[in-house]
């Protein structure tokens, strides 16, 4: 069971969420199942339709950090360093 966990989070995405506009990050398998919230508990709507470098949820970031996960791939060409992000967004 202690795997499972892991297994989940290995991969982020990022996605849109309901009730709020920034870019949240959410287990890569959310398209699978139904019961998946993005890390900071909202539901999920679909892929996000900004990018999560200039508007991600900074909670999102911190949980993922706090999971050992220090990069999100956000497409084909581009993977955000959680860590480099977080420190451009606190002031
Ligand atoms: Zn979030």
């Amino acid at each position: 069971m202690g795997r499972q966990v892991v297994d989940v989070f290995d991969m982020l995405s990022t996605v849109r969420a309901g009730g709020s506009s920034d870019v949240h990050l959410a287990p890569l398998t959310w398209t699978e199942r139904d019961d998946i919230t993005t890390l900071c508990g909202r539901d999920i709507r679909g892929p996000p339709t900004q990018s999560f470098r200039r508007c991600g949820c900074l909670r999102c970031a911190g949980s993922a950090l706090g999971l050992g996960i220090t990069a999100v791939r956000e497409s084909p060409q581009v993977v955000v360093n959680l860590s480099r992000f977080l420190d451009s967004r606190m002031p």
